[in-house]
């Protein structure tokens, strides 16, 4: 979702007559647009600062804008800690950049803008044009979350959930088709939780996706990231006749665990997890599956860890997010006593080697077979191009002559963990 914003606040700056430049050291303003969700988030932005400072030591200070997450959760305090900071925007703040910009160069007085503007962004986001024209290019259809996992800071910093309407969405889809994006990825921090309401008429990520289908020149919709509790019936129905939507899902269960689940306030059990990843592969044998973990969550046991090593060798997850549990300051699981560091180690390695072996068995399935392969960009050597499958693994083609934005047959000839390589035409084969 930072990609997104970090677009579309470079949509709004340029209205005020910015261009974005490769070269840093000429830059009269910088916009850091952060996360929160990793670890040590907030120092990162500090180091970041610390080495602005370094570089424009002898020439002019430029605008520093903290953006985002970070933004959200340190607000005024960020700017009372490094006074090189000018402005901080929270993430549902950002449409107001381009005025802010303005009012500071006007007063040059620091500004803390950390309103939850949401319904105010998206008018404001819809009235001017999204520039992006990449072949893949993200869409956000909702954001916040109310589910209050104990863990997770979101719903403490983009606030409650938010669903856009409905035709302003088709409408920034129809743009992003038209700048010649092939693939739409439906974003949100609980996408599948979409729900817009007009004239007693409900919109769900559902209607979203069957109104996309119908676009011609469009190939492949894609959503993330979804909750399990709300895979309701009609978004699996999707995946039946929908023949754009790729049969791919991250769909995160954190822990296998029921008692880890339960503190986690997860809202789910093992089996409803289980359950939905049955129906799905009934309604679609194709679909594979990704998903997030935490490891040495509070009170997990050897128990509830081998619960999770079960559910991972059941859904046989086909690329997968693991960490070891870090408190975020606020957070209801932030005063759990921790579990023990080497242990935590040495569990988060067992449970990356066994998703590790599912990722390359998954890669090494591709060897010597034809796959569909969107092409997103040619690379700098000018042979090769680089393109995803339908399950996002990136594909290294070689190949002189293809056409971004084309889903193409490659062979596959080699693989590693994380990409495969391959050929169309007559070209040599890769090496990986
Ligand atoms: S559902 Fe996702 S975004 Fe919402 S609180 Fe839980 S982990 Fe955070």
């Amino acid at each position: 979702m930072n990609e997104y914003d970090s677009n579309r606040i470079y949509d709004l700056t340029s209205a005020i007559g910015f261009i974005k430049t490769e070269k840093k050291e000429e830059a009269d303003c910088f916009v850091l647009n952060t996360c929160h969700i990793r670890e040590k988030a907030t120092e990162k932005v500090y180091h970041e600062i610390g080495r602005l400072k370094k570089n424009f030591r002898s020439s002019k200070k430029p605008l520093v804008i903290v953006s985002g997450c970070v933004a959200q959760a340190e607000s005024a305090e960020i700017i009372k800690r490094e006074p090189y900071i000018d402005m901080v925007v929270g993430p549902q703040s950002y449409h107001k950049i381009g005025d802010l910009i303005l009012k500071y160069e006007r007063n040059k007085k620091k500004i803390n803008e950390t309103e939850f503007d949401v319904i105010e962004k998206f008018d404001k986001l819809t009235k001017i044009s999204n520039l992006q024209n990449k072949i893949s290019s993200y869409l956000t259809i909702q954001e916040g979350c109310d589910k209050f996992c104990n863990f997770c800071v979101v719903p403490y910093t983009r606030g409650p959930e938010y669903s856009r309407p409905f035709q302003q969405i088709i409408d920034e889809a129809k743009d992003l088709i038209n700048n010649g994006t092939k693939e739409i990825t439906l974003l949100g921090q609980n996408v599948n939780a979409y729900n817009y309401l007009d004239n007693n008429k409900s919109y769900k990520l559902s209607s979203l996706i069957r109104e996309l289908n119908n676009f011609k020149k469009l190939k492949r919709i894609r959503f993330t990231t979804s909750h399990p509790s709300d895979m309701t019936e009609d978004l699996i129905d999707c995946y039946k006749d929908c023949n754009k939507l790729m049969p791919f899902i991250h769909l995160p269960v954190q822990s296998g665990s029921d008692k880890i689940l339960k503190l986690m306030n997860r809202k789910h059990n093992k089996k409803f997890y289980l359950s939905i990843v049955e129906k799905l592969k009934k309604i679609n044998e194709k679909i594979k599956f990704s998903s997030d973990f935490i490891v040495g969550y509070p009170e997990e046991s050897e128990i509830d860890f081998k619960e999770t090593v079960d559910l991972i060798k059941r859904v046989g997850f086909v690329n997968s997010y693991s960490f070891i549990f870090s408190p975020r300051p606020g957070t209801p699981a932030d005063a759990k006593k921790l579990n023990d560091l080497t242990i935590n180690q040495a569990r988060l390695k067992e449970l990356q080697n066994i998703l590790e072996g599912f990722q390359i068995q998954n890669n090494k399935n591709y060897l010597k077979k034809k796959c569909k392969v969107l092409v997103e960009n040619k690379l700098n050597s000018g042979k090769q191009y680089f393109g995803r499958t339908e399950y996002m693994t990136p594909v290294i083609i070689q190949s002189s002559k293809c056409v971004p934005g084309e889903i193409i047959d490659v062979e596959i000839t080699s693989f590693n963990q994380k990409n495969l390589f391959g050929l169309c035409d007559n070209n040599q084969e890769l090496v990986a």
